[in-house]
């Protein structure tokens, strides 16, 4: 080992060892590596005047340990451990502890921003559906669309407009997410258009008793949009109801 030193190290290396050993600090790593780590490099500094002590070396890991560990190290008796090697495996212990605690606590906010999005999009009809699909739903609608919607008796899940059903029974899916524009003045005077002339070609042939199941179908529809906004408000759609 001397000789190799001799022939291979630049004359200043065991300064230079003994400097990074002594600016080394824990990190993110597992305490015990990077103790073995520094360790290392202290081995070959045997035998130099650059080589720490037990003592100097311990007093280098507990003043260079992730502030974490620290604070777990200063709150437990650890410190009182005379001997070299047993005061390691406590560090250690402890250490590990640490990791299993930030673990926990990491995947705990991973968790948590996600379950805003998830019930903002979820129905109770729809709870089934997985996560995938959920995520191709439409933005939320907006104080003017919801208005649109009750004004024309509209529906609040398929968002179509002058429909006789209501988001509890919509037999339709949601609109296209990808292709979706916000509901406005213009799309219900298009869709008050197209509604006026076939129905009024329609019952303009039907006989007479059909006819007058048509208007009591008109007069139901009055009563949904009156009956709809509190009964789709209710329903927990977009108001971040969750059904998991
Ligand atoms: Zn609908």
């Amino acid at each position: 080992m001397d000789e190799v030193r001799t022939y291979w190290l630049p004359s200043d290396w065991a300064e230079a060892i003994q400097q990074k050993m002594l600016s080394s600090t824990q990190g993110n790593k597992a305490f015990h590596l990077w103790a073995v780590e520094v360790e290392s490099l202290n081995v070959l500094l045997r035998g130099s005047e650059f080589h720490l002590t037990e003592d100097h070396l311990r007093f280098h890991l507990e003043s260079h340990m992730h502030p974490d560990l620290t604070a777990e190290y200063r709150l437990t008796g650890t410190r009182r451990e005379k001997q070299f090697r047993a005061w390691l495996d406590l560090v250690r212990l402890l250490d590990e502890k640490r990791i299993h605690d930030a673990a926990k606590i990491d995947a705990a906010l991973r968790k948590k921003p996600f379950q805003p999005s998830r019930s903002a999009n979820t129905t109770a009809s729809s709870s089934k559906v997985p996560d995938g699909r959920a995520c191709t739903r439409p933005p939320a609608l907006t104080v003017e669309e919801r208005q649109l919607l009750c004004d024309n008796s509209g529906c609040f899940k398929c968002r179509r407009l002058f429909q006789n059903h209501t988001t509890h029974n919509c037999p339709n899916d949601f609109p296209d997410a990808k292709n979706y524009k916000a509901l406005t003045a213009a799309d219900v005077e298009a869709a008050r258009k197209k509604r006026a002339k076939p129905v009024a070609a329609v019952v303009e042939e039907e006989p007479a008793a059909k006819r007058a199941r048509i208007t009591e179908v008109d007069d139901d529809m009055d009563t949904i949009a009156v009956v709809m906004p509190s009964a789709a408000l209710g329903d927990g759609t977009d108001s971040g109801e969750d059904t998991d």
